[in-house]
């Protein structure tokens, strides 16, 4: 006989949940009040451990009980060991600080813990799913009555469930008979830019394609697939066995953010009857502001399309949606029977229902988070800081083009810019990519502004993405004064040690 011990009810009671959103309540709020420039304190991890493990009651022989103190130490070694998202400082990568609206529904999603998959169980995230699917179709334009959205845990998977189905359905006998169903007309093999992003490779891989079979397509200057090569290109690989299925196009690359020329490319997928998968994960959401809609024109023609709602949307990661065009090849990407969760008979549930188009069976509720914030404030939340997003982008590419000392790659079409620093007094002999690797690391090491940097042409270059609310022109002006200063620092060390 089992006793209901006294530790238990303390721990799982209400009364456990007011004590701990009590306590991180202040925590946070001081938190996200922080809005002076951060970047990061990478700590040597040995360290970390030590400190975190510092924390830990140990083997105790009951649960120990509720200890605020110990509560708020790990919370802040949890929110002072990774990047400070929520101030300006934080302009390396494509996520920043999330709505708190959003934050809080993650919250009570883990409250209420309702994996969504099966509608019985999640029927409220089951529903919103269908109605943000429909939201946000109004500005891909794909056919109502034919297409399909789901969410995945990251852009990644939904790359990868798209090229899934996009195999099946252009090798039928590809989910019975696996990869010697699909080699009649040569290797399969799927076009891509020379910028995919890196996912891309492994889901080729994951689907039992060699990188081999991966066909690059040449860049133009603004580095977005040259569309008056691709046809030779795609010719020569079928010359060399390859039979291309797929092309895919990005929107928004991770690298310079740059957009596929999105129609000439579905005009070229249609005539050489190729899946076309649009890479929307950094740029679909460019769809949801009226100015920089077109930009994205075309983006109806594809296939499918993964947009991640965790970047630009500014949603807690991941919340990535996937769309397809049309249901009935969505549903090719898998094929199963589980008579423990799939009905045999249509129900008016399994219309509301993710899981037989979906990997993930228990997966996050993710669009709660999503759905909330366009519930509460509607569309023009996102669009107004989108746009605000990419006009300081732009901003700052003009504040760049005024300082001699710096050598902007690219105009931006998205809120990412690539750049060097080239001052005149630089050593010949001083490996340009290193030297921009060696600031990228003085800079961040400095503390208040983490950026990332990326090769572009063989060559390193410094990349901000301009992710963060706070953000103005004067974090850009500031941030360039601190490239200078590194830069010249690593001049100074560098002609000391040679002479
Ligand atoms: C971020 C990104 C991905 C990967 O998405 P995750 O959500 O990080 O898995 C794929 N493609 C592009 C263009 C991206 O920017």
């Amino acid at each position: 006989m089992f006793e209901k011990t006294t530790f238990d009810s303390e721990v799982f009671c209400s009364g456990a949940f007011r004590n701990y959103m009590e306590t991180a309540m202040p925590v946070l709020v001081r938190y996200l009040d922080c809005n002076i420039p951060k970047g990061v304190n990478v700590h040597d991890p040995s360290i970390l451990t030590e400190m975190a493990r510092e924390l830990m009651v140990g083997d105790t022989g009951a649960p120990a009980s509720f200890d605020g103190v110990r509560f708020c130490r790990i919370l802040n070694l949890y929110m002072h060991t990774g990047l400070f998202v929520h101030t300006p400082g934080s302009m390396g990568r494509q996520y920043s600080g999330t709505f708190p609206l959003a934050a809080v529904t993650d919250m009570v999603s883990s409250v209420v813990n309702q994996p969504c998959s099966f509608y019985e169980a999640s029927q409220l995230p089951c529903v919103a799913e269908k109605i943000m699917a429909s939201e946000l179709n109004r500005f891909i334009g794909f056919d109502s009555s034919r297409f399909a959205m789901l969410t995945t845990s990251g852009g990644s998977l939904a790359n990868l469930t798209a090229l899934l189905a996009a195999k099946n359905h252009k090798y039928p006998g590809c989910l019975s008979g696996g990869l010697s169903a699909c080699c009649a007309n040569g290797l399969p093999a799927v076009a891509m830019g020379e910028d995919a992003h890196y996912s891309l490779v492994r889901v080729v891989e994951v689907l039992g394609i060699g990188e081999e079979q991966i066909v690059r397509l040449p860049l133009n200057e603004k580095r977005q697939i040259d569309v008056n090569r691709v046809q030779e290109t795609l010719d020569r690989a079928a010359v060399s066995g390859l039979d291309v299925f797929c092309l895919v196009a990005s929107a928004g690359t991770t690298s310079v953010g740059a957009i596929d020329p999105l129609e000439e490319l579905a005009e070229i997928a249609q005539e050489n009857n190729l899946w076309y998968h649009v890479d929307g994960c950094h740029g679909a959401s460019l769809l949801l502001s009226d100015k920089l809609r077109p930009l994205l024109e075309g983006i109806g023609r594809a296939d499918s399309i993964s947009w991640d709602a965790h970047k630009m949307m500014s949603v807690p990661s991941p919340c990535s949606l996937l769309f397809y065009k049309d249901r009935e090849t969505a549903g090719g990407a898998f094929r199963q029977e589980a008579s423990y969760v799939f009905d045999r008979e249509p129900a008016i549930y399994s219309e509301y229902e993710g899981g037989s188009m979906n990997f993930e069976c228990t997966k996050r509720p993710m669009i709660m988070n999503l759905w909330i914030l366009w519930a509460m404030h509607g569309r023009t939340l996102f669009s107004a800081r989108i746009e605000q997003l990419c006009a300081l982008c732009m901003e700052s590419y003009h504040i760049l083009l005024e300082n001699q000392d710096f050598e902007a790659l690219h105009s931006p079409q998205t809120n990412i810019l690539c750049f060097r620093y080239r001052p005149e007094n630089l050593p010949e002999k001083f490996p340009y990519s290193l030297f921009q690797q060696e600031i990228r690391k003085r800079v961040c090491c400095a503390g208040r502004y983490f950026i990332s940097k990326t090769d572009i042409a063989g060559e390193t270059a410094l990349r901000v993405v301009i992710m963060n609310y706070g953000h103005t022109s004067d974090n850009f002006r500031e941030l360039l004064q601190e490239i200078r200063k590194a830069g010249q620092d690593v001049i100074f060390e560098y002609k000391n040690i040679s002479n």
